[in-house]
């Protein structure tokens, strides 16, 4: 498997968001400015017009959200936190928007390695990660995590069979907005990597030999 390390670009970053949010909430605005305008002239397919406007507020709504979470200071309340109980909350969290895709989500049993965090920032961490694995796969499939010890890190996993993540993109991964879906925000892997930032973690992403890819989350130990 071929190795890419997701590095911080903090200079560049402010400057990119915010010209990803001008962009972002530009376009749903001169959309729903136009579907206006015609429901203002008098057009008959208003019920269809309702609907494109209200896909896009959503987004912006999605995004604002998000951006939300950004602007919100790092608040630290770290401590030595079991790995397996954070896994287990967000895997139950998830289950239920796997199971509708025939998705298992299967979690190493013998999992006991601890790591200094914020346990509320790494759950949001795995959500994106886990969140990500799952829409990454339109098939029936596993989705795994498990822990690598390796000697100054503990490797927190997620291993999916999903398409993996195509070699001409993998470097864009975390820019703000950068997403390849049509719901998508682009903020998700660029929070994830901003919070292990502040763990002293990165983020390291895996395509597998097999089949889809590999996220892992290194902890200092
Ligand atoms: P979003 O999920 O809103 O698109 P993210 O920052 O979470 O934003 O992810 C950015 C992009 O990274 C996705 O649009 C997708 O192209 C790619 N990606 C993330 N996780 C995976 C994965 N497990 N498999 C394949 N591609 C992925
Ligand atoms: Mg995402």
């Amino acid at each position: 498997a071929e190795e890419v390390l997701v590095r911080s670009e903090k200079m560049s970053v402010a400057g990119q968001l915010a010209a990803g949010i001008a962009h972002e909430i530009r376009n749903p605005l001169t959309s729903i400015k136009g579907f206006l305008q015609l429901l203002q002239a008098g057009v008959n397919r208003k019920e269809e017009y309702f609907k494109i406007m209200i896909d896009e507020i959503e987004k912006m709504e999605k995004i604002t959200t998000e951006l939300l979470f950004i602007s919100k200071p790092l608040t630290d309340h770290k401590g030595r936190e079991a790995i397996s109980e954070m896994v287990y909350d967000i895997v139950s969290l998830l289950s239920p928007e796997a199971k509708l895709k025939n998705i298992d989500i299967i979690v190493d049993p013998s999992i006991h390695e601890t790591i200094y965090c914020d346990k509320s920032q790494i759950k949001q961490v795995l959500i994106n990660i886990v969140k990500n694995a799952i829409e990454a796969m339109d098939e029936a499939g596993q989705i795994t995590i498990y822990i690598e010890n390796t000697e100054y890190h503990t490797e927190l996993c997620v291993c999916d069979e999903g398409p993996g993540v195509p070699e001409e993109i993998i470097h864009k991964l975390g820019e703000p907005f950068f997403t390849t879906k049509q719901n998508g925000t682009g903020l998700g892997i660029m929070i994830t990597k901003r919070i292990l930032e502040a763990h002293h973690g990165s983020l390291i992403i895996e395509r597998n030999a097999t089949k889809g890819s590999t996220f892992k989350l290194l902890f200092p130990k």
